[in-house]
């Protein structure tokens, strides 16, 4: 606003408008001057994100696919749970990971998203669930966050601006895939947010098969970076871990996770596997799994869930996110 020879406090009220009060059109912006609604006119539309297909699940988790303005595709997942809810959002079109296991790698990588369609996404539901309050934000939808680097952390400021969607840092979690440089620079961000990693392996060995970038990054390089975020945030990790019957939950497997958890405080999140494959859905007893984990980390202070998986039916939940329409 300066720049244009306006007053600076008009820039406070456009971000407020924008980010607040989530308004579609310069028109409703109408605390500005009829002059100054008119200049930034040539500014509309302001909308980045188009939605093609909303689809809502049996327990009121709600997923929409949206296109971009260059045609691209992504999707976001609302988690209601009582009078609070979390929303899922994505960082990148499709993703470059290729992890074996998840729908979003199986899928061509396209672009990084600009801070607008990240921060779209949560305007988008501020808008059409203004009755149930968005208490957390997870940075686990298509995409890995720390490759969308600068755009995530400006995305994470304007999300937790006093005059915007307020949101908590302590209610942001970035997940990663451990990219390792960018864990460094994250620490030295400043930022309060938490971070997540999702591990699914605890041994070079099936983590390189499974998750190729464990190849440039490998454990002992990640858990050093993770302990030196840790220290500086003085904040536990959330590791989270796909469980795939067999592959990752053997005794072995569990006794080898513990040798790298043990070493720092942190939560681990078991993820019971969604299948990529529709027809390969077969019952897996996920509490019985749980239990042999339980058995292994009773002792030790490492607080251990099981995420109760929201919205398979309707292809939301972790992993699924493919970017099309069902
Ligand atoms: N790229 C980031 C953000 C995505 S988070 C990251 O990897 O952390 C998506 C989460 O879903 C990850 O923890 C991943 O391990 C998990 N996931 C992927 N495919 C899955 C599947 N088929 N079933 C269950 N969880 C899966």
């Amino acid at each position: 606003m300066e720049s244009w020879g306006e007053k600076r406090f008009h820039g406070r009220q456009i971000f407020a408008a924008l980010h607040r009060r989530g308004v579609k059109s310069v028109g409703e912006m109408m605390d500005l001057t009829l002059k100054l609604r008119e200049r930034l006119a040539d500014f509309e539309p302001l909308d980045s994100l188009f939605p093609v297909q909303e689809l809502k699940g049996e327990d009121g988790t709600i997923k929409i696919l949206f296109r971009l303005r260059d045609g691209e595709h992504i999707e976001s997942v609302w988690i209601p749970k009582g009078d609070h809810a979390t929303l899922c959002i994505s960082t990148q079109a499709g993703c470059p990971l290729d992890c074996t296991f998840c729908a979003t790698g199986k899928i061509a990588f396209k672009r990084n998203l600009s801070v607008a369609e990240i921060v779209d996404q949560v305007i988008y539901f501020r808008r059409l669930k203004s009755d149930l309050l968005l208490r957390n934000l997870v940075f686990m939808g298509m995409g890995e966050p720390l490759l969308n680097y600068d755009n995530l952390v400006r995305s994470i400021r304007t999300l937790y601006a006093a005059d915007g969607s307020a949101i908590s840092q302590r209610r942001m979690t970035v997940s990663t895939a451990g990219i390792v440089p960018k864990i460094e620079q994250l620490r030295d961000e400043g930022l309060k947010i938490k971070l997540a990693v999702s591990l699914n392996a605890p041994t070079d060995e099936l983590r390189d098969r499974i998750m190729p970038i464990n190849k440039k990054y490998p454990l002992n390089v990640l858990f050093k970076a993770l302990d030196e975020f840790c220290l500086k945030s003085g904040d536990r990790i959330t590791f989270e871990y796909t469980l795939m019957p067999g592959l990752n939950d053997t005794d072995e497997m569990i006794h080898a996770l513990r040798k790298w958890l043990i070493k720092m405080p942190c939560k681990l999140n078991l993820i019971p596997l969604n299948p990529l494959d529709r027809r390969r859905r077969k019952q897996t007893d996920w509490d019985g799994i749980f239990d042999r984990f339980y058995e292994v980390f009773a002792k030790d202070k490492i607080t251990l869930t099981l995420r109760r998986s929201r919205g398979a039916e309707i292809r939301a939940a972790c992993g699924q996110l493919a970017g099309k329409t069902l």
